[in-house]
């Protein structure tokens, strides 16, 4: 197992993509910190994946984009399992709407939730990792950040900010051994992703722009995010990776 011994925080886990991480990894036998804002996914989602697969799960429930709940991620873990090998920072919003009319509430949400999170998360869960001189960071972007749609500005935006803070970081966090990269989904057949996918004629453009010719499934993630979080990877820095079935190629 690739993930023996490990302990790992999966972000926003009680859905999607974060879930779907979150399994992955305990069937490679990481031990999980798992968050979400919802009180309700976080511990069914904790309390099915610890009896599945066997492994220590902790659930915290905090919305990520406010400092406390880094704290508190950071220090149960620390509490529970005395030491962090792998960040996953995965909790998002989607937001859609024209710029002309884009409150400037939304604005500010979709950012504190989508990048400001990741930023605590990395600094909180950073200083630990550079005590340990060890750690993998994963941050969940999108091919938005690379290529942003219509009614997605503000989003697009928020995932562009979290690519190129993962790079920047990177940079920083490698000479304490610790690997900083982001990964890039298409669309995917999330709550999120319905904003994309409710519409027919949207999902079946969506298709056809799909080379691989089907819409993303959350457990297409998770096959990157293990070895991203694996000594596999150890060689990998700043990389913001697509995982879209072949839509876009930079
Ligand atoms: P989802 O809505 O299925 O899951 C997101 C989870 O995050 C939910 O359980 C939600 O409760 C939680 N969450 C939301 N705000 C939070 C907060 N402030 N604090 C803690 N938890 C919070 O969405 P998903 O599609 O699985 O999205 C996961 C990530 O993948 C997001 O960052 C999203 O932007 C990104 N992404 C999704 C798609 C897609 O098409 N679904 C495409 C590219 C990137």
């Amino acid at each position: 197992m690739k993930l023996e011994n490990k302990i790992a925080i999966v972000t926003g886990a009680g859905s999607g993509i974060g879930k779907a991480i979150a399994v992955g990894m305990a069937k490679e036998g990481a031990s999980l910190v798992l968050n979400d804002i919802s009180e309700q996914s976080c511990q069914e989602i904790s309390r099915s994946i610890e009896s599945t697969y066997k492994v220590k799960v902790l659930p915290v429930v905090g919305d990520v984009s406010l400092r406390s709940t880094a704290v508190k991620i950071k220090d149960e873990t620390r509490k529970q399992f005395g030491r962090i090998d792998i960040l996953v920072n995965n909790a998002g919003i989607m937001i859609s709407g024209l710029v002309l009319d884009y409150k400037e509430e939304d604005w500010d949400r979709i950012f504190l939730v989508n990048a400001k999170s990741v930023f605590l998360m990395c600094q909180e869960i950073g200083r630990m990792m550079v005590q340990q001189k060890y750690g993998k960071i994963i941050n969940i972007s999108s091919i938005g950040a690379k290529d942003g749609a219509i009614a997605q500005a503000a989003y697009a935006a928020t995932k562009a900010a979290v690519m190129n803070f993962s790079r920047a970081l990177s940079k920083e966090f490698a000479p304490y051994k610790i690997n900083v990269n982001s990964i890039c989904p298409g669309v995917v057949e999330t709550p999120l992703g319905q904003v994309n996918l409710n519409d027919p004629v949207k999902r079946q453009r969506f298709i056809e722009m799909t080379p691989k010719g089907r819409i993303s499934v959350p457990e297409d993630l998770a096959g990157l995010a293990v070895f991203l979080a694996s000594d596999d990877s150890d060689f990998i820095v700043g990389q913001a990776i697509n995982v879209d079935g072949g839509i876009l190629y930079y």
